[in-house]
């Protein structure tokens, strides 16, 4: 028993916690949990809780199933929102092998294996997500067939007396009791759209807090009886839910990523991540956009990324430079905007971080960055000046990935085969779909 873990049996103790639920993601990201009496919380630490893998999407093949949770002390927390007599609380897992070793199947574990990657070059990776999402009035449609958001505010509008401002303080005052410190909060563009941006933690720990804002703000909107969701594109004509992802790499002290005096500050190593990531975008854009819906948010416009391009706070661009501050020191940093709110945060990080940290073993040279908007040119503009774009459906998307073997690498043989397998299983039940779309231009409705 390590001293974490020893903190954390004493605290159970003391705190007369009931439940002790043990967190883990599978491979689309969606949350598992199960409860744990804290008699059992020991056992677990010394010999890992026993699960059926098989039952998990993705998670392992029929006749492999035994698999081990492994609680990670370092992620002890107590959930507020269960009440605080005989609270509830929770660990996030690491998933084993039967013989303890780390599975293969654990989208978790691709992340700490990318992450180990990156401490072997020397660098730490930091990341602070914008995460947007809409609130709706609930979880059915209205009479014209769309949800109902639960405003009609605007981009940073004050909306008086609004649900929403009380969702927002309450929703941020519980992130922080969990320890996630937010950063700002702010009314977006679309009607009952809002966005959170956690202040920035290492890749792992931002990847979890990802999970445990998601059931925040779900648990929050109930308790108020509204719903969120963070579906990427909701509404055709407003913008979609982005999760935009600043990154910096550091060496010690020191942002890998700065240097005074070069352009925007960016070192040589912040520019080959760069170009690593402009690279690659293509192949690994069916993890950080996984959903058929994804693809409406990339083409939807509403400020949504299109084209591999970078530039200097152009939010047209899909990696931006945001604007340094002069007087801040080491203020360096990039802004990758393709991800999506849906995505699976420990998927999504490990491929964006692999193409960085490929661009900088090899050298990537990196084009000029662009200040114009590059979704208001025309093709041949585009063409001109060597923009390709991202994929643009699910189907493109996945074929890219399986054609590449940088993706096979990162994720490993079995999340890469269990992962396609999902996402092709979505396109073809979606494609068999005869929409609301097609029936209303038939019959003279659109
Ligand atoms: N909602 C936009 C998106 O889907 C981003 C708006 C912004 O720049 O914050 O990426
Ligand atoms: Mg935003
Ligand atoms: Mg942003």
């Amino acid at each position: 028993m390590d001293r974490q873990q020893e903190f954390v049996l004493r605290t159970i103790e003391e705190r007369d916690v009931r439940f002790v639920r043990l967190w883990f993601t599978d491979v689309v990201g969606t949350l598992k949990s199960v409860a744990l009496a804290p008699a059992e919380v020991e056992a677990a630490f010394l010999e890992g809780l026993g699960f059926d893998g098989s039952s998990i999407e993705g998670l392992s093949r029929i006749y492999e199933s035994d698999m081990l949770l492994q609680p990670d002390p370092s992620t002890f927390q107590i959930l507020p929102w269960r009440g605080t007599e005989e609270p509830t609380s929770r660990m996030y897992c690491d998933i084993l092998t039967p013989d303890g070793e780390p599975s293969a199947s654990d989208t978790r574990g691709v992340l700490k294996r990318t992450l180990q990657k990156a401490s072997g070059m020397g660098f730490t990776c930091y990341t602070s997500p914008e995460i947007e999402f809409y609130l709706l009035k609930s979880n059915k449609v209205g009479p014209a067939g769309v949800p109902e958001p639960v405003d009609f505010g605007g981009y940073f509008d004050h909306t008086p007396g609004g649900v929403v401002q009380d969702f927002r303080r309450r929703a941020v005052s519980t992130l922080e009791e969990v320890g996630i410190s937010v950063e700002f909060s702010h009314h977006e563009t679309g009607p009952g759209q809002n966005e959170i941006d956690l202040r920035h933690a290492d890749a792992l720990q931002t990847a979890d807090n990802i999970q445990t804002f998601r059931t925040v703000v779900k648990e929050v909107a109930i308790s108020q009886g509204i719903y969120a969701t963070f579906m990427p594109k909701p509404f055709t004509e407003h913008a979609g839910s982005g999760m935009h992802t600043h990154f910096s790499l550091f060496e010690g002290d020191t942002n890998a990523f700065f240097e005074a005096g070069s352009e925007y500050q960016l070192s040589k190593t912040a520019r080959h991540f760069i170009a690593g990531v402009l690279k690659h975008a293509p192949e690994f854009t069916s993890v950080t956009n996984q959903y058929i819906n994804s693809y409406k948010r990339l083409w939807g416009g509403g400020e949504a990324p299109s084209y591999l391009s970078w530039g200097h706070n152009n939010r047209s661009a899909l990696v931006r430079v945001p604007l340094y501050k002069p007087n801040k020191m080491q203020s360096a940093r990039i802004e990758y905007r393709g991800i999506d709110s849906a995505a699976n945060p420990y998927l999504a990080y490990a491929v964006i971080l692999a193409a960085g940290l490929k661009g900088i073993e090899e050298e990537y040279p990196l084009s000029p960055a662009e200040s114009e908007d590059i979704a208001a040119m025309t093709s041949s503009e585009r063409r001109a000046l060597g923009y390709s774009a991202l994929p643009s459906s699910l189907d493109e998307a996945i074929r890219i990935t399986e054609d590449s073997e940088f993706m096979a690498e990162i994720l490993g043989e079995q999340v890469f085969e269990q992962f396609l397998r999902n996402k092709r299983d979505n396109w073809k039940e979606y494609r068999a779909q005869v929409t609301p779309y097609e029936l209303h231009k038939d019959l003279g409705i659109l």
